[in-house]
């Protein structure tokens, strides 16, 4: 079956593999996505002709470069600077910036390879990219954190703009590096734009943006359990992560009627079996920037585990891995299934590896893939930017609502491709080939660019 696209999609693999064998991630993420292709591109055989699938797998440009900043003591630090600007054929660029040491072209390639069929699936007119930095914003002091800020930006704004590429937050950038990024790009330019979403409120940021993707996240969940007639109420729910999508999820899950017994960051996970308190999460995280195991203090008969992986063994009902790539391998996908969990959805960007996520399906586990299940962030970034271009704002009910249609729609359009092109639950190939067929239909209109 399908032959001719299958041997398509394993030469360009195959050349994917000799020409970038130093990036992992990034041919984890194009294997995952292109295997599952296959059906759709046997419809298409003109792709092969207009070397569709090479033109897509290569980014439109790499930008790296030299972030040069001083720390406290007066010593002058060097840092890298990445922007993978991967498709704009649907709309601008955009897709956030990673602040974190393990930053490196694979990483930024796969989570923009990521973004460009995402962002395709929020219906949304936006393309696909990422960036970020090696840099490690913990410990650091504010001044640290601004001064690094705006020698990236300092960099950085020649290659934006709100009709170029516009980039938000991701792990390590949030609010505060947020509003010092774009003070550097107003100084810089004198404009006063959209160039960056997940903006302060004060300053044109939206209401609803900083809970968008955990939101999003439960809003997606909860459509997957209503299709086979459940929900959250009296379910035990275990997040890893105790960050931005970690937090706004559990939030939202719990206004549901459902129980989150562990969170985690990446020393260790905590388990209250009555229940983690959020707002103690929220005032270690948000407020100290304190270390997870900081919720002994507050609640002593909770337990600390020094393992992040370790989450995995503690029995629920639904895990969502909100925290980073690969953090679900298969040993914890069987733990998963061993206990009984019925739902994992994906908050972080690939967080389960190809062979646990093939055993949680093969499992009969309902699968909720990142690329649907986390776009309720750059939806909402995207609201940012219409609320933007137009000078309005819209109240947190109104985005919230917006959100809430837009997570709908998404389970809708991948769930409609999984039953034309696999089988109903299989989400996976569904939000792939939905995401894809725009970008593909655009490009082959756009001509051989
Ligand atoms: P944050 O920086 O706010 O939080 C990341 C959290 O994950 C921190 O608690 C961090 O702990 C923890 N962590 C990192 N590595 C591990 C690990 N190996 N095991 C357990 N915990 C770990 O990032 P976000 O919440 O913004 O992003 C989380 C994920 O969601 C990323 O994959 C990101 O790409 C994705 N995402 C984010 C969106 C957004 O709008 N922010 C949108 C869509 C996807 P520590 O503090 O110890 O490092």
């Amino acid at each position: 079956m399908y032959t001719d696209a299958s041997q398509y999609v394993e030469e360009v693999l195959n050349y994917l593999g000799r020409k970038s064998s130093e990036q992992p991630e990034f041919i984890q993420a194009a294997t995952e996505a292109l295997t599952s292709l296959i059906p759709y591109i046997a419809q298409h055989p003109e792709f092969k002709k207009y070397a569709l699938l090479e033109r897509y797998v290569e980014p439109d440009r790499m930008i790296m470069f030299r972030v040069p900043w001083i720390d406290d003591k007066g010593m002058v630090r060097v840092n890298r600077g990445y922007r993978v600007q991967f498709n704009n054929s649907i709309g601008p660029y955009k897709g956030g910036l990673r602040f974190h040491p393990s930053v490196n072209f694979s990483i930024i390639k796969f989570l923009g390879f990521e973004q460009v069929l995402k962002n395709s699936l929020t219906g949304l007119p936006i393309g696909g990219g990422k960036g970020g930095s090696n840099f490690d914003p913990k410990g650091k002091s504010d001044t640290e954190i601004m001064s690094f800020c705006q020698s990236f930006m300092t960099e950085l704004y020649k290659y934006v703009g709100d009709d170029v590429d516009v980039p938000a937050g991701d792990i390590g950038v949030g609010g505060r590096e947020i509003g010092y990024l774009y003070g550097q790009y107003k100084r810089i330019t004198g404009s006063y734009t959209g160039v960056l979403t997940g903006k302060g409120i004060a300053y044109g940021g939206s209401l609803a943006r900083r809970e968008a993707t955990g939101y999003g996240l439960i809003y997606f969940a909860n459509e997957m359990l209503a299709s086979k007639k459940n929900g959250f109420e009296g379910k035990k729910v275990v997040i890893s992560g105790s960050g931005n999508v970690a937090i706004y999820a559990h939030e939202k899950v719990a206004s549901m009627g459902a129980t989150v017994i562990a969170m985690s960051d990446s020393s260790g996970y905590i388990y209250d079996k009555n229940g983690i308190k959020l707002d103690i999460v929220k005032q270690i995280k948000e407020v100290e920037r304190g270390r997870i195991s900081d919720y002994l203090k507050y609640v002593p008969d909770a337990t600390y585990v020094d393992s992040c992986v370790r989450i995995w063994e503690v029995p629920c009902d639904i895990a969502l891995p909100c925290a980073t790539q690969n953090e679900l391998p298969l040993a914890s996908a069987k733990e998963l299934i061993k206990n009984g969990c019925m739902l994992v959805a994906e908050g972080a960007n690939m967080p389960t590896t190809l062979d646990a996520t093939h055993a949680l399906m093969d499992a009969g586990i309902l699968f909720g893939p990142a690329k649907a299940a986390n776009a309720g962030g750059v939806a909402t970034s995207a609201l940012e930017m219409s609320q933007n271009s137009q000078r309005i704002s819209w109240t947190f009910d109104e985005v919230d609502h917006k959100l809430h249609e837009i997570m709908k729609n998404i389970y809708l359009h991948a769930s409609e491709y999984a039953c034309k092109y696999s089988h109903e639950d299989d989400l996976v190939s569904g939000a792939n080939i939905a995401g894809f067929s725009k970008v593909a239909e655009a490009m082959m209109q756009l001509g051989v660019v």
